[in-house]
């Protein structure tokens, strides 16, 4: 097998129509057919990538060809947004009456899809500790269909334990599927289908995209479970554009390169802030004090270019603190190689005081990180002047 950065640049060559070294951009709503014959052919066939751009395109294929290469996966999918993979992956593995087991931390429009949108259909979720594996457990009930994971997730960096979660489903015999959002991580750092799970989904919009142009998403599963996701997908319609296809395409064939720069950089500044004294806490799972740094050394090859902070001082010391940075960008996202910081407090400033976010346990002090192509030396500084200005 050839090695990652290997199958980034050449996993797709059998798909090259033409001698041009970057592929073309194949901007067609729609393909023709020779005949009847083949008409019905590709009328009938899952994720055609010549018939119809709604039911896949020359680049989806490539884009999805790549990534179910990089995890282990039999076949992918792409979508207009990350959010549209995890939808059609979800809502194509369950029914009315079905249960569905969730984290307690999800990114925030996958939770409100499982615990708001999943309800109006008839289906019904538990949620539970992630670090927890007997919570998992517990929850599981007979019409349990699917749980689905996040790992590392927001905002602490929580991890959960992909392999026992997915021993776990795989030891109650009644068709657990187990999904997981490797968003964070990227196939860089970890491979859930190595660990037992049944489809890996992204954001392309973060790491495999990796320059904070396009949105996108990415499924991998086996190719049953994938024509099942498609069906439901062309369904909803969430397709990702030829253009973006290519953006995605051209962004993903330096993803090794950028990830392990990215890991490198993130686990200095990491170190770095872990002892200047404007900080109250770093969670980063490459670091010891992560309380689950044993489990992210067994299941992740990198710990990710993302970490959370917790400023010393309050609300307003923490926003100063943002607004003060130069080198970080002020914008939500993550992945790209343009360095961010994100106030999640201030995500609620606009709707709750203080006191309200309190209650609500809103960390007012939290801050992630999302580390870029910077040096590493350049962040630490522009962090430093930045806490100076709190302190
Ligand atoms: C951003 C993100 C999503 C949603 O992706 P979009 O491309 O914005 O739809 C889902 N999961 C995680 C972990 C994310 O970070």
């Amino acid at each position: 097998m050839q090695h990652l950065d290997t199958q980034l640049l050449h996993a797709d060559a059998a798909f090259a129509t033409d001698s041009a070294v970057a592929p073309p951009i194949t901007y067609s709503a729609t393909f023709m057919a020779k005949d009847a014959e083949e008409f019905a052919e590709m009328a009938s066939q899952p994720q055609h990538s010549r018939y119809y751009t709604r039911y896949g395109n020359p680049l989806h294929e490539r884009v999805a060809h790549i990534l179910a290469q990089l995890e282990g996966a039999e076949s992918g999918l792409c979508f207009a947004s990350g959010m549209g993979g995890i939808a059609a992956s979800i809502l194509s593995h369950v029914k009315a009456g079905d249960h569905v087991v969730a984290q307690a931390n999800h990114y925030m429009a996958t939770s409100k899809l499982i615990s708001e949108l999943l309800p109006q259909f008839g289906v019904e979720s538990t949620i539970v500790d992630q670090t927890d594996v007997s919570a998992f457990a517990r929850a599981v009930r007979p019409n349990t269909r699917l749980i689905h994971l996040e790992t590392p997730a927001n905002p602490t960096m929580a991890l959960t334990d992909i392999a026992a979660v997915c021993a776990l489903a795989k030891s109650i015999d009644q068709g657990i599927t187990v999904s997981c959002d490797n968003t964070f991580a990227c196939p860089v750092n970890q491979q859930p289908i190595a660990l037992g799970a049944d489809i890996v989904m992204h954001s392309a919009t973060k790491w495999l995209g990796g320059h904070h142009d396009l949105t996108a998403g990415v499924v991998v599963s086996s190719k049953e479970r994938c024509a099942q996701i498609w069906n439901t997908a062309i369904t909803l319609g969430a397709t990702l554009s030829p253009m973006d296809a290519w953006l995605l395409l051209r962004g993903m064939r330096t993803l090794g390169v950028r990830v392990r720069q990215q890991n490198a950089t993130a686990m200095q500044i990491a170190q770095y802030l872990e002892q200047h004294p404007g900080i109250e806490k770093v969670f980063y799972p490459g670091l010891t004090s992560h309380p689950q740094h044993a489990l992210a050394k067994q299941q992740m090859r990198g710990f990710g270019g993302v970490m959370a902070v917790w400023v010393k001082g309050g609300y307003t010391q923490t926003a100063n603190f943002v607004a003060s940075l130069k080198l970080f960008a002020n914008a939500v996202s993550l992945g790209g190689v343009e360095s961010l910081a994100v106030h999640a407090a201030a995500m609620w400033a606009g709707t709750m005081n203080d006191e309200q976010m309190r209650q609500a346990n809103v960390q007012l002090n939290a801050v992630r990180l999302s580390i870029g192509l910077e040096a590493a030396e350049d962040l630490c500084a522009d962090l430093d002047q930045a806490l100076v200005v709190t302190c």
